[in-house]
């Protein structure tokens, strides 16, 4: 198989999730298969060399995010190295421009995928359906094109090598049919979950405001960091970067302890790579259970108070 990977970076350093989609193919990729990147920013080419990647693509002058620029290029891209395998990290840019490359080649797109596994000449990719309810196989032959959840896979398993850098120039026409404005930032906070060890997750669960210093408690009992899904967040009871999922942080501690967290997909994405993944919700059916190595059914006002207690004690 010859597989092509697409690297976006974000000022000037590659996005966590394209780190992840090389993982994901370095996963099912044999000797006998090659893995090229190909990626619009020189900044990021030392980095890319450090990997087990066989080439990595460089082209000059598409620094600005531009999607019918982007697709022009790819597509002359994929005309010459004529990849089986084209692959992206489900980023909001990829959801804007893959499918109109993929109509642009008349090649199927499967999106958004969790995990990849080959079956001789099948592709078979596994994509979460009705809010993460179902897990479906998706069975495609060669060309596809097929973008990957963001956490779907560790980028700290990133396999080392000695990848070379090859310039690729590409004519791309002028097109003023869509003109980008600034780039929408996530303003950025003091705290960075993605470097804490222990994080304790606190979800809707929890009620109300006035009960927040239960599970604060509890965090602080462990020395871990508080997070939480987005509804605490809205409701204004923690700041946004305490945020863990699809538009928070991507967290992978050792312990990531979620209390009265349903394990929506979009939160999903942003824990499901911590080493162990421990659950407290009343909810049997919930889907946090599937993802979670331990998980404890019942009222978290009931649990909490003593698993803080036991912790406490542990410790004098
Ligand atoms: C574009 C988009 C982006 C999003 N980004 C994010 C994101 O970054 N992060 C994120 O988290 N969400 C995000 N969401 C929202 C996401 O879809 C879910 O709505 C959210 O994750 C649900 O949060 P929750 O699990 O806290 O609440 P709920 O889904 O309401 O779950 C609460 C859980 O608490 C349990 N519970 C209730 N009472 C108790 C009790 N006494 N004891 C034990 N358990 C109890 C319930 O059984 C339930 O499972 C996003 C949504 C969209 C559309």
């Amino acid at each position: 198989m010859n597989i092509l990977i697409f690297i976006q970076s974000e000022e000037n350093k590659i996005s966590r999730s394209s780190i992840e989609a090389v993982c994901g193919m370095q996963k099912v990729c044999n000797e006998n298969d090659t893995i090229s990147t190909v990626s619009f920013n020189s900044e990021i080419n030392n980095e890319l060399e450090q990997y087990n990647i066989d080439t990595n693509y460089f082209i000059n002058g598409l620094d600005d995010f531009h999607p019918i620029k982007y697709v022009s290029a790819l597509e002359q891209v994929i005309n010459e190295k004529k990849p089986d395998i084209v692959a992206f990290a489900h980023t909001y840019q990829a959801r804007d421009w893959v499918p109109r490359l993929s109509a642009r080649l008349d090649m199927p797109f499967i999106s958004d995928c969790i995990d990849i596994n080959m079956n001789g000449e099948n592709i078979i990719c596994t994509k979460q359906m009705y809010q993460g309810k179902v897990n479906a196989d998706i069975c495609s032959k060669s060309p596809v094109i097929i973008s990957f959840q963001s956490g779907a896979f560790r980028a700290d398993e990133i396999k080392q090598g000695n990848a070379q850098t090859q310039e690729l120039t590409v004519g791309v026409d002028d097109n003023n049919a869509i003109k980008p404005l600034d780039k929408f930032k996530d303003s950025k906070g003091d705290v960075d979950l993605s470097s804490a060890n222990i994080i304790v997750s606190v979800g809707r669960g929890i009620s109300k405001e006035e009960n927040m210093p239960l599970v604060e408690e509890l965090s602080k009992s462990l020395s871990a960091e508080l997070g939480s899904s987005r509804p605490v967040v809205d409701y204004g009871w923690l700041p946004h970067d305490r945020q863990v999922g699809s538009s928070g942080q991507v967290v992978t501690p050792k312990l990531y302890l979620a209390v009265g967290i349903s394990g929506a997909i979009q939160h999903q994405v942003g824990m499901k790579g911590s080493d162990n993944i421990m659950a407290i919700n009343k909810d049997p059916k919930a889907p946090i259970f599937e993802i979670a190595d331990y998980g404890i059914v019942g009222d978290l006002f009931e649990i909490i108070p003593k698993l803080t207690e036991l912790i406490k004690n542990h410790q004098s």
